[in-house]
């Protein structure tokens, strides 16, 4: 059966951005978070987001339309109506456990469960559940509804079935689907962006350049659009810590242990775009401050 439905657990920057795609792509979507004010903020966030590509004339189907696909629920209710599951709370293996346990209790048995994490072995997650192979990784990239990629991930126990049904999946939401078929810490994309993001830490660290002058230059030498530290606020520097941490964790590695430029930043609330301080800093609707 085709997925027509999709149950997304956690609407934050990611989740928010899972929904759009979906709906924007014709899905059913089931949004939960259990903040009501997280929700609030998904739908204000998702609606002007959708506006914005309806405007450039990128989207056939009116804004209300693509609205009225996604529902904000405060509990597992229309889980068992859906086929698949995507978790995208907090990176911290004990919640996702926990989500995963129910999950598997209320999904019908052919639904497929995803997590977005970026970096806890999908493996780790599946044992919470009475049947891992329908668990897999959906890694999507921030921002999710300008990011093409998405990882899809085989965990030691996902079958070869769920592995296609995931990849069709990312086909019918309209991204590319890079397929990971071992479960190693950080998966593919991480695995080789983390270690120039933290050399470009350890670089300011020493003093040898400033935070706008490598973003400058990876713009200009390198085609990307956002520099390394302005995709680090957009991502949460919390949330980049905490992958390292766990791959570090992972592996034992000290390669991916965080610079400390990074830990005295986490430790201080400094966490990017939504503290208003990062690598920059941003107004209250979050511009960046030029300096
Ligand atoms: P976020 O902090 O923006 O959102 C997390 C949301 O989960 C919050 O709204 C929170 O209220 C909700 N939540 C927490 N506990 C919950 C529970 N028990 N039930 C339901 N909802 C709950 O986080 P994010 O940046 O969207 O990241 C989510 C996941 O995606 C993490 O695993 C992260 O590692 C991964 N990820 C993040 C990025 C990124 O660029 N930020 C990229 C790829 C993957």
């Amino acid at each position: 059966m085709d997925i027509e439905k999709v149950f997304i657990v956690g609407s934050g920057l990611m989740g928010s951005g899972i929904a759009q795609v979906c709906a924007q792509s014709g899905l059913e979507v089931v949004l939960y978070d259990i903040d009501k004010e997280a929700l609030k903020r998904a739908v204000k966030s998702v609606e002007w987001s959708v506006g914005k590509f309806v405007e450039k004339g990128e989207l056939k189907e009116e804004k209300t339309v693509i609205m009225g696909r996604i529902k904000t629920v405060s509990d597992f209710s229309d889980a068992a109506t859906c086929g698949l599951f995507i978790e995208a709370v907090f990176e911290n293996i004990d919640l996702k456990r926990e989500i995963f346990e129910k999950m598997d209790a209320l999904a019908r048995p052919e639904a497929l469960i995803a997590s977005n994490t970026s970096s806890i072995p999908i493996t780790e997650i599946a044992v919470a559940t009475k049947k891992p192979e329908r668990v897999l990784g959906l890694h999507f990239f921030s921002p999710v509804p300008m990011m093409q990629a998405v990882e899809v991930i085989r965990g030691q126990s996902t079958s070869e079935e769920t592995m296609l049904k995931g990849k069709r999946f990312v086909v019918r939401i309209g991204k590319e689907p890079i397929m990971v078929n071992r479960d190693v810490a950080g998966f593919v994309i991480n695995r080789i962006n983390f270690p120039s993001t933290m050399e470009a830490m350890r670089l300011v660290e020493e003093g040898v350049t400033t935070v706008e002058d490598i973003d400058k230059g990876l713009r200009l030498a390198s085609g990307r659009r956002m520099g390394i530290f302005e995709t680090g606020d957009m991502v949460g520097l919390d949330v980049t810590y905490g992958a390292l941490m766990s791959m570090y964790k992972e592996t034992g590695d000290p390669r991916w242990f965080p610079p400390m430029i990074l830990r005295r930043k986490v430790k201080s609330g400094e966490l990017g775009r939504k503290t208003g301080k990062g690598w920059y800093e941003y107004d209250k609707d979050g511009r960046k401050k030029t300096r």
